[in-house]
């Protein structure tokens, strides 16, 4: 029902979209609501640079690919180390061979020629022991590099898996903080209307130098926030909420909660 206020007083009236407003509640209690607001938009900003930084560090994939490039690097020198010495052990075989064949064909009858042989065959049979048992060595060193390269491979895949589905889960986060972060400040446009400039500039340099708290409440008789109590008649005053009144040890604004 129209209740006969002139058109223009509707411009002294709270914005309807604004529900909490009370025009008897206090500036102390105002500021109350604001904070609550900007905590919870600190808060959701707060996560939303954390999920940032995850999002941005790549070290540990980064460390691993250098681990697994090192690897690869080590695997392909072992190899070519097994080669070689394969490559002497059938050299070394294949001298044999000739010697062995010069001593049994029977064509050589002087028997110091044939010692001299045989001395060569044993030196050259000791010789390929030798290069047997190196080869035998780097064989199972290139095992072992090949262990670490498929380790490392194994390593990287798994860590590849589990970022990918953490991306996924952060980038959902993200997405459902950054509309929470538009609902906050949609609900802080509609408490800055109850809040004047005055009283939003002492507000701000508060919390500023406050650690986000430019309001605190009086739990029982103290400051909730530093736990020092205000004279009784100060706290009367706090509890009518006409002004705004400040606590004497922490200077935040004292709200009666
Ligand atoms: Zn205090």
């Amino acid at each position: 029902m129209y209740d006969g206020i002139p058109l223009d007083a509707t411009a002294t009236l709270p914005p309807l979209v604004d529900r909490n407003y009370n025009a008897n509640m206090s500036r102390a209690h105002n500021l109350f609501r604001l904070q609550e607001i900007d905590l919870l938009i600190d808060k959701t900003k707060q996560r939303v640079d954390e999920i940032l930084a995850i999002l941005e560090d790549d070290e540990t994939i980064e460390g691993v690919k250098t681990d697994l490039s090192k690897a690869a690097e080590d695997l392909a020198a072992q190899n070519s180390a097994v080669n070689l010495a394969e490559g002497a052990v059938g050299d070394q075989k294949y001298k044999i061979e000739r010697t062995e064949s010069k001593l049994y064909a029977g064509k050589i009858q002087n028997p110091r020629e044939l010692q001299d042989l045989q001395m060569e065959s044993e030196a050259l049979n000791r010789h390929l022991a030798t290069l047997e048992e190196r080869q035998l060595e780097l064989m199972m060193e290139q095992e072992e590099a090949e262990i670490k390269h498929e380790s490392l491979l194994g390593q990287l895949e798994n860590l590849e898996n589990d970022r990918a589905s953490e991306i996924k889960t952060l980038l959902l986060e993200q997405e459902q903080l950054n509309l929470e972060l538009a609902r906050h400040e949609g609900n802080r446009e509609g408490a800055l209307a109850s809040v004047s400039v005055e009283d939003l500039e002492i507000y701000e340099k508060l919390r500023l130098r406050g650690g986000g708290y430019a309001v605190a409440i009086l739990e029982g008789s103290n400051c909730s926030l530093c736990g020092v109590a205000p004279s009784e008649s100060t706290q009367q005053i706090i509890r009518k909420g006409t002004g705004l009144v400040h606590c004497e040890q922490c200077k935040r604004i004292l709200y009666s909660g």
